[in-house]
């Protein structure tokens, strides 16, 4: 099929770009994995990616994306390259600043990972419901999510996220967004019981399973496999599940409003999401989980 944009193609994205140390430091490091794998699917949506000083140079050095026009230089970290960009979530200074989304391949033990200006980065992509994307397994899908958006074919990296079948999903909400979770659970219920299997925190998939249940779906059989709620540590047993590449997928809608009283787990369980970046996807937004349904649905 040939890679033409729709008539109707949007403007072309905009998103940061940041690569820990140990993703980009060498061309088996999951910035060069991400960029082979996507490198026509990029060019065919002519994604704009501006790219934090170190990421930029490795690249550059890498020779990936070789005479790509939409590949801008923010200055290195130091230079407040990251903040830049959270600036440039929440709408920036001019709104020609604005970006779209970030991807950020997360090294979970690199500290820069959790400065404030990472964390607020991925917090202003939750508050704006813009994509947040922090693994290369991630990157490589979102990539075939736009692409399908655009109507452009997609590549054959990006097909193997589309095989749901054999994947798990954890599906989790904060309090605030739990009736969130069920709507977008239940407007999709057809795709997402496509998947091998599904589990959950305690509260949300106890509400879940009684969606399902309204719905038809066996009595004998919960629909979300609960662990324990949240706070008594479910985030850390799928944190787990996670690690043994038994979870391929997190859909977890966060409450970026309140102060969480088990905040710890809920990062554990997104630093092991990117402990095993080539194995998992995150969605941390219904706005991300719904660009994804409607991509794949
Ligand atoms: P819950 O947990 O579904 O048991 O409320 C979700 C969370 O707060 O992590």
């Amino acid at each position: 099929m040939p890679r033409m944009p729709s008539a109707t193609a949007p403007t072309p994205l905009r998103f940061g770009l940041v690569a820990s140390r140990l993703h980009r430091q060498d061309a088996q490091g999951g910035l060069a994995d991400w960029l082979r794998a996507c490198d026509a699917d990029i060019r065919a949506l002519g994604l704009e990616l501006h790219a934090v000083g170190g990421t930029w140079e490795a690249i550059r050095k890498q020779g990936l994306l070789a005479g790509y026009p939409n590949l801008a230089p923010y200055p290195r970290g130091r230079e407040g390259g990251v903040m830049r960009l959270v600036s440039r979530i929440a709408g920036g200074l001019e709104s020609r600043d604005a970006l779209d989304g970030v991807i950020y391949l997360i090294d979970p033990v690199d500290p820069s990972s959790l400065y404030p200006e990472s964390l607020a980065l991925k917090r202003q992509c939750v508050v704006h419901g813009k994509p947040f994307v922090s693994t290369v397994a991630g990157a490589v899908e979102w990539i075939a999510v736009e692409s399908a958006r655009a109507g452009l074919a997609a590549s054959d990296a990006a097909d193997r996220w589309r095989v749901i079948e054999t994947q798990t999903v954890a599906l989790i909400a904060h309090d605030a967004l739990k009736d969130r979770m069920v709507d977008f659970a239940s407007q999709h219920f057809e795709l997402l019981s496509r998947f091998e299997a599904r589990v959950g925190t305690g509260t949300t998939g106890g509400r879940l399973n009684d969606m399902a249940w309204a719905r038809g779906w066996p009595v004998d059989r919960p629909w979300v496999r609960r662990y324990q709620s949240g706070p008594l540590g479910g985030d850390a047993q799928i944190a787990e599940l996670v690690l043994e590449r038994r979870c391929q997928k997190a859909i977890f809608f966060e409450d970026p409003h309140v102060a969480r009283q088990h905040e710890a787990d809920i990062q554990l369980l997104e630093r092991a999401v990117c402990s095993v970046t080539r194995h998992t996807t995150c969605f941390n937004s219904p706005a991300m989980a719904e660009r994804w349904a409607a991509a794949f649905g």
